[in-house]
């Protein structure tokens, strides 16, 4: 998970600002589960995220993506005493498993035994239990559909925006946390607002899309479940990691533009074509 990074302080020890809420931007993974280490240590914080809440509304079509949770993220959950409600809903993926173009599978162990591993679980779930459990803390309060429009550095407040009334409201805080992801808005701000303040952003020229792989009739699993799969192949790749119902989790990486990218596929049918090549799995 990336740090979020503090924003701005007001006056910190003043009486006024110590009644304010602590003001997070984005309730993403790292927005949720900072809402509950502020929350343990009592203070009072308020998220603002642009979305819809993820519990009662579908992803974003195609973006919902699986995630590799590994040491760093499971020490953040245990830290909250997260770790066996997330563990219930996780495949242990105890390596790689590459699929050649001929078809032929290399197996590489992820650690010196069967022990160690990295874990396969939905972004959206993993979500959705921190927003569960951050809600049990009545010092957390979540804002979705409410998007960070404007940073007044200098002023000391943000502008959010309630994507569903079209209204602004200002927003004052104890401090601000940004923990909203790549596009952040808050480090725009920072960029055109802050003198001396670099911020470098480099586009790939890949996008990805989500593909479900489904279980088989019986509800098994049609591969190694223990096993992220890999299909690379040159200058794209497929990975697919396992889920708790049987299924797979696709990512196609891939160019956005050119002779082979998304742009190339416009039809079913030329998404048909181009996947033969690469789905070729073998049983396992
Ligand atoms: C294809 C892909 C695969 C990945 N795989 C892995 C993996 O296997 N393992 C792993 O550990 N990491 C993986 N990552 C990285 C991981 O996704 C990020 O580290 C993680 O999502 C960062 O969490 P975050 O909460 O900081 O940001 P995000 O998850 O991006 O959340 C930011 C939140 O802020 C909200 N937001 C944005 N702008 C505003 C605004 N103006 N106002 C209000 N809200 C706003 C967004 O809607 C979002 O909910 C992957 C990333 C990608 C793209």
């Amino acid at each position: 998970m990336l740090n979020p990074f503090l924003l701005y302080m007001n006056a910190p020890h003043s009486p006024a600002a110590s009644s304010l809420p602590i003001v997070i931007i984005g309730a993403g993974l790292t927005g949720s589960l900072l809402a509950i280490f502020l929350a343990r240590r009592g203070y009072l914080v308020e998220v603002y995220e642009k979305r819809p809440d993820p519990r009662r509304h579908q992803a974003e079509e195609g973006r919902s993506i699986n995630l590799a949770l590994s040491h760093r993220g499971l020490k953040a959950l245990q830290k909250m005493g997260l770790v066996e409600a997330v563990l219930q809903k996780a495949i242990p993926m105890r390596g790689r498993l590459v699929h050649s173009q001929e078809g032929d599978l290399t197996y590489m162990p992820y650690g010196k035994d069967q022990t160690e591993f990295i874990n396969s679980i939905s972004r959206i779930g993993l979500n959705q239990i921190l927003l569960e459990q951050a809600e049990n803390y009545p010092g957390i309060r979540f804002h979705f559909e409410a998007r960070c429009h404007q940073v007044f550095l200098r002023e000391g407040y943000i502008e959010i925006l309630d994507t569903s009334t079209q209204e602004i409201k200002k927003v004052v805080g104890r401090c601000f946390f940004a923990a909203d992801g790549a596009g952040s808005v808050v480090r725009q701000a920072l960029a055109q607002q802050w003198p001396g303040y670099q911020s470098i952003s480099e586009f790939l020229p890949h996008g990805y899309k989500e593909l479900t792989f489904p279980p088989e009739a019986a509800g098994a699993f049609a591969m190694e479940p223990n096993a992220l799969h890999i299909w690379p192949r040159g200058s794209f790749m497929l990975i697919a990691l396992p889920n708790y119902d049987g299924s797979f989790t696709g990512t196609l990486f891939l160019a956005k533009e050119g002779p082979v990218s998304f742009d190339a596929l416009p039809t079913p049918e030329a998404v048909t074509r181009f996947s033969k090549p690469i789905s070729r799995m073998p049983s396992p």
